[in-house]
Parts: structure tokens; sequence; C-alpha cells
């Protein structure tokens, strides 16, 4: 029994949990089944190095590419009232939340931070999938009108990432109430004439596209997102009819009229920059680094001083006439 305890058994161990570590630094590509090295698909942005599909990212991987040099302060959410209705499924909510918290390491679904990007200052929200299905609760709509208040405060744009399977049905009717307080809180910053801008990601569906999601003044969303209030699969089996190839894709919707822009993520910060920066009326983006000054440019200021003789002459040509 010794031996098998103490010399079987950790080998056997050590065996399976050796056989678990590679499965955590391959993720296998939904859309082509490529299997893509965890670091390599972490340097493109989590989108896929064979076929370009845009895989789910953190709010905290994307604000860390997003914000000048990964540096974000996040903005505090108050926090609302733990399980209201004491809902039980097949698990307690309370139950359900600390896991999705120890899963993610992130307190709810969505994460509020301030920053610049492309030396533009923004506030900046992003949802999580990954947490409960990036479902809104009323820490989501918290976080909103937090995001809301400091871009006010602050005089900043607000940029915004949805993700959202649609209301988180734990909070019940509460978790509607947000849709409304939503809407109060983008209805802010238009008052402020302020510009929100949204970036509709794979998913946004439910109470989050019926509500804030939809009511940017710009609407970029990635390429392939679903969007959608009702799904697919739900408007087939009601009105009995194969929908469309693409229907409620991201590509679907610019055709029809519903979206500003489809945007590649490798491309989505530069052009938010440029767009930001041209409603706030600022001066064109600078594209890299800005050149250290030659010694050439710094001898110039001798040439303008031998100019002004020059213009002085043309005032007195100007009076003559
Ligand atoms: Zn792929």
């Amino acid at each position: 029994m010794n031996w098998i305890t103490n010399y079987v058994r950790p080998r056997i161990n050590s065996l399976f949990s050796r056989r678990e570590m590679p499965e955590n630094l391959w993720t296998k590509c939904p859309q082509c089944g490529t299997m893509l090295f965890h670091r390599e698909l972490a340097d493109n942005l989590n989108v896929c190095t064979n076929c370009d599909h845009h895989l789910a990212i953190t709010p905290r991987d994307r604000f860390g590419a997003l914000f000048d040099g990964g540096v974000f302060v996040e903005v505090k959410v108050p926090e609302p009232v733990a399980d209201p209705l004491q809902f039980r499924d097949q698990k307690k909510y309370p139950d359900r939340m600390k896991a999705a918290q120890k899963a993610t390491g992130e307190r709810d679904a969505m994460l509020v931070a301030e920053g610049e990007i492309g030396r533009t200052p923004i506030v900046a929200a992003a949802q999580d999938f990954s947490f409960m299905g990036g479902s809104m609760g009323m820490y989501v709509g918290n976080a909103i009108i937090a995001a809301a208040e400091r871009a006010v405060k602050l005089k900043r744009p607000l940029v915004l990432f949805s993700a959202a399977g649609g209301a988180r049905m734990q909070e019940g009717i509460l978790s509607l109430m947000q849709m409304p307080r939503t809407t109060v809180a983008v209805e802010m910053l238009r008052e402020a004439g302020l510009p929100y801008i949204v970036v509709l990601t794979h998913p946004t569906t439910g109470g989050v596209t019926a509500s804030y999601a939809m009511l940017g003044d710009v609407q970029i969303a990635e390429p392939n997102a679903l969007i959608c209030f009702a799904g697919p699969r739900v408007i087939e089996q009601t009105i009995r009819e194969k929908l469309p190839e693409g229907f409620q894709r991201a590509e679907y919707l610019l055709e029809h009229g519903m979206l500003d822009r489809v945007t590649h993520r490798k491309e989505l910060r530069d052009e938010l920059v440029s767009i930001l920066r041209m409603l706030g009326g600022m001066p064109a983006p600078t594209k890299a680094d800005l050149p250290a000054p030659a010694p050439a440019q710094i001898d110039p200021p001798a040439q303008p001083s031998a100019e002004p003789d020059a213009d002085q002459t043309q005032p007195g040509n100007a009076t003559d006439k």
C-alpha cells in the first residue's frame, strides 16, 4: 500500500496534470478549427491567424491593447444590492456569482476605465461575455451610469464595447430596469455634448441591443458579430421560414443601415482615435512617434529673423497702394 500511495499515485497524478497543461496553451478556432497557440493568439488580439475569426477578448485584455502603453485607471462602480430576489435555479444566484468571479477574476460583467488612446483622453466601458454571458444586471447598469458620470465630469467621450446574452434573469424586473436607466445615462452624455461611441462585439443580443448598445452617435461592429434582439433560431421557429445567409450579422446590418462601420479588431484603435478626434474638433492623430528634433531644426530661427526685413518692405508697398 505504501508503495502504491507514495510512488504510483504521485506518478499517475503528475502524468495527468502534465497532460492537462498543453490543453490550456492551445485554443481551437470555433470557425476553422485551427489550433492556435495562446501567446500567438494574444499577440493577434484574439483574432484567428488563419481565418480572421474574432474570438472573445476580456475587457482587461482589450483595455491593455486599447489604451496608450496599456495604461488605464479603473473607474469605481457603486455596489448594487446582492441577490435581491433570493433567486435560485439549479444553483443559488450568489453561488453562480462567486463561481463567475473566481473564473474571470472580475467583480461583474462590466469594466470601466479612463485613460488616453492615441493621446486622446476617453472613458471606456467593456462588457465581459465570459462573466455569466455578459448579462445586464444592476451592476452593469451602475457601471454604465458611473462611466457616463465620469465622462461628463471630465468632459471626455465615452467608448463602450458591448457583448451580452441579454438581461440577467436572476435579477428579474430589476435587470430590465437597467434599460431605461442606461438610456438616461446616454442622454446625459448627449446633453453635455459628448460623443458616445459603441463598438458591438460578438454576440450583442436581447435587452442590451434594445438599450445602450444601439444608442451610439457612431455604431461600429466587429466582423461577423451577431447583433440582434431575438436570436435567429427564435425568429425561424416563429415565422417558420429559412432566414437569409448572414442574417443579423454585422455585415448584413451594415448593408441594411443599422450600423455605420464594420471594423477589424486590429484597425479598431486607429479608427476610434480618428473618429474621436474628428468629433472633438482636435487635430488629426499622430500615427507614429514624433521624430526627435534634429540639430538642423534648431538652426532655422536665424532665417525668420532675416525675413521680417523683407516683410517690412511689403507693408510699405501695401500702404502705397
Ligand atoms: Zn480560424
